[in-house]
């Protein structure tokens, strides 16, 4: 996004080689989905989450819309989820007629709150979809077992989570299904971009059908099958090369952005703590068994202090920060075609006390000195 503030609040990180592999497409003239480049990024998240099939996606939200089709998701099912997450989450699930419930928080991650699902539940209950919030883990083993205890299937939103972990695990790589994205925000971007990760290996079929069109064309072109044809309700959610060649150039280079972004977090994090100490402002909490990947840095200022007049002096300042989301259960398509469960109390309150501070890969100590800076004569 185009700012004229002299420290943004996102710049996508190149790592100089995604011409070069763009080009090599180009000049191959291998141009539709599942070439060599889509091949390469699948083996790549195979590896390294561990996850029984990889497949590329427009985005995220095409990868939650092809779990909502995979579970068969038919109208008035039920899907348990956060309220404090991003549209897609919801919207995926709506798209097949499945109705949100949308359950709060916990105060430490802001992650669903696992204490709060067995309550939820209903016979028309279908699916739980966990969201790991800032790429921190959310509480798995504890939504598993619950998951497995109902007959639920877990689809985990892991589209803040490309390598992170949680006891040892990629996120992802924990429920039947989960989603990634490399929109240009996140942390490795294809501009547009994301992929579903099949852990339940019955789905794995299912899930190369719906992405091509409910076709088995991925079968024939294995040369499994002499013909391929019509199976199910699908639809195109595969990206063309030229997205794979630039993804490929950042799956490359993951461990090391990954590494630069925490060392930005860590940086943060320790500008951060005096404000903490002096009661202004509470910073991210990460559980020991989590592993994050350094999404985002936000701060959770405490209820005295008023967001509106930090942002405007952030943005007085020529520095861009945001705060998100409106919490999915107030929103006008929230309420039309979700439920909330309970009183969202901390979805509520911590929605307004939230802010996330300018972060990217390659952020320097001296912005980030000039953001707290900014932060603490805002505060006064
Ligand atoms: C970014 C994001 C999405 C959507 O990702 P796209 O790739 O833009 O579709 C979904 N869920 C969460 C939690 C996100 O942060």
């Amino acid at each position: 996004m185009k700012s004229n503030s002299h420290i943004p609040f996102n710049w996508p990180h190149m790592t100089g080689k995604e011409l070069y592999y763009i080009a090599d497409a180009h000049f191959k003239g291998r141009l539709a989905g599942d070439g060599p480049f889509t091949k390469l990024c699948h083996a790549w998240i195979e590896e390294n989450s561990g996850c029984s099939k990889a497949l590329l996606t427009h985005s995220c939200t095409a990868a939650l819309e092809m779990a909502a089709l995979l579970l068969d998701i038919e109208p008035g099912d039920e899907i348990i989820m956060p309220s404090y997450t991003f549209v897609s989450t919801a919207n995926a699930f709506v798209l097949r007629g499945g109705v949100p419930v949308f359950v709060d928080i916990r105060e430490d991650t802001l992650n669903l709150d696992e204490s709060l699902l067995e309550a939820a539940i209903t016979p028309r209950t279908r699916a739980i979809v966990p969201v790991h919030y800032a790429g921190v883990g959310c509480e798995m083993d504890t939504i598993l077992s619950i998951a497995r205890k109902h007959g639920l299937h877990v689809v985990e939103d892991a589209a803040q989570g490309v390598m992170a972990s949680y006891k040892d695990r990629m996120l992802g790589s924990i429920g039947d299904l989960g989603t990634y994205s490399f929109h240009e925000t996140k942390n490795v971007i294809s501009g547009e971009g994301g992929a579903l990760l099949v852990n339940d290996e019955t789905l794995s079929v299912r899930a190369e059908i719906i992405r091509e069109k409910g076709t088995d064309r991925s079968r024939f072109f294995r040369g499994e099958i002499d013909k391929y044809s019509w199976q199910e309700v699908g639809s195109s959610f595969l990206p063309g090369e030229l997205i794979a060649a630039f993804l490929w150039a950042q799956l490359e280079e993951a461990q090391k952005i990954t590494e630069q972004r925490l060392s930005n977090w860590r940086y943060y994090h320790d500008l951060m703590e005096p404000l903490e100490a002096s009661g202004i402002l509470r910073r991210p909490i990460i559980p020991a068994e989590c592993r994050h990947n350094a999404h985002m840095y936000y701060v959770l200022f405490s209820p005295d202090i008023d967001r509106q007049s930090v942002l405007e002096s952030f943005k007085k300042n020529g520095i861009d920060s945001v705060f998100h989301y409106v919490p999915l259960h107030s929103a006008p398509a929230g309420m039309r075609y979700g439920r909330a469960h309970g009183n969202l109390e901390i979805t509520n309150e911590y929605s307004e006390r939230l802010v996330r501070l300018p972060f990217w890969t390659t952020i320097t100590v001296e912005q980030q000195d000039e953001v707290a800076r900014t932060l603490k004569n805002a505060i006064g």
